[in-house]
């Protein structure tokens, strides 16, 4: 299609920005306008005149009005892309509260209504195997890890054993419908390690992984061996030292070192240079397969519209704006 064409000319790597809705009516939106483009200016509180305006370019930016099909639309050709041999990766960037989970998972517990795109792309990867008849003996297995202070363990354990693992340890788990997906993410998602900080009573202190293997065999017998990743970052929020001590601080540092590390990597592969700094950090090595080469990474960068949020909408743009 042209709309892949067009992808395919901007190259491996595109952001977008997410903004998430305003909780509170009485606070000033930081948000000065939202572009078809992909720009976005944003209006400094304490500068509310010409000076005080940003301007930021994105592959494309979803204002606070978007839903999540229309998120998951700009999404799918990515998905295609499994189904086509690539491996994908696919980050939530920004600080605790902006909406990383909102994007990924979305609420799993009561309606459907507003799954994210973790559970959006599973549904895409079973549609598109069933309607591909050249590619035969479809397998999807889903494995969700979770990376806490530079180590990761085990969220899922099954006693199926498959070949082909991405990451070291894990064992894989065979989904066969969107359901038994829906399944996986709420155990993920109750095991997740969570602590409490200033922001955020339930802040999220490490990185989700769920990492879906796709293989099968086409009909001339050459194998089909690709993987999807979609992480949910830990908080991108600076931490004033003065306030956290002990463990508080050591998982700061460590959140910090691993995406400074993972924007570092994106970094020298949008530059096209030589050396990737893929072994600093244990997050970009368990994607090493999937960042570069011929892999595509969409990072969604979010951001908070309240005005005591401006500091950190700004380091999540800078961030978002240096990958892109
Ligand atoms: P994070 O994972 O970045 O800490 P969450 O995804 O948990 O942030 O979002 C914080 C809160 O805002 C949650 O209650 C979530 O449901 C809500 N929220 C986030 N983004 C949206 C959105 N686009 N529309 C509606 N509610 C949202
Ligand atoms: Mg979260």
């Amino acid at each position: 299609t042209l709309y892949n064409m067009v992808q395919d000319l901007k190259g491996n790597i595109r952001v977008y920005c997410r903004i998430r809705p305003s909780f509170r009516a009485e606070t000033k939106n930081v948000i000065d306008f939202v572009g078809d483009d992909g720009s976005l200016v944003i209006l400094d509180p304490l500068r509310p005149q010409k000076e005080g305006k940003k301007v930021f370019q994105f592959n494309r930016v979803f204002s606070l009005t978007a839903t999540q099909d229309e998120v998951f639309k700009d999404t799918q050709p990515l998905i295609r892309s499994v189904m086509d041999g690539f491996n994908v990766c696919i980050f939530a960037y920004g600080q605790t509260g902006s909406g990383k989970t909102h994007t990924m998972s979305g609420p799993l517990s009561g309606s459907m209504k507003d799954l994210g795109i973790n559970y959006l792309a599973l549904n895409y990867l079973f549609q598109l195997s069933n309607g591909r008849k050249d590619i035969i003996n479809y397998g999807i297995h889903v494995q969700m890890v979770e990376i806490y202070n530079e180590q990761h363990k085990l969220e899922i354990r099954s006693s199926a054993s498959e070949n082909g693992l991405c990451l070291p340890d894990a064992t894989l788990r065979a989904v066969k419908s969107p359901t038994d997906v829906l399944n996986l993410m709420k155990l993920g998602e109750m095991n997740r390690v969570v602590s409490s900080t200033a922001i955020n009573n339930r802040s999220s202190r490490s990185h989700s992984v769920v990492t879906v293997h796709v293989h099968g065999k086409d009909i001339s017998g050459n194998t089909l061996r690709s993987c999807l990743h979609l992480v949910d970052l830990a908080g991108s929020e600076r931490v004033d030292k003065s306030e956290v001590t002990g463990d508080r601080l050591k998982e700061a540092q460590y959140i910090n070192k691993s995406l400074s590390c993972l924007g570092d990597v994106i970094t020298a592969l949008a530059q096209k240079n030589s050396h990737i700094p893929y072994r600093n950090s244990k997050l970009t090595l368990l994607l090493q397969d999937s960042l570069g080469g011929h892999a595509k990474t969409l990072m969604f960068a979010h951001v908070s519209p309240e005005e005591d949020s401006f500091g950190e909408t700004v380091s999540t743009l800078k961030f978002a704006q240096r990958v892109s």
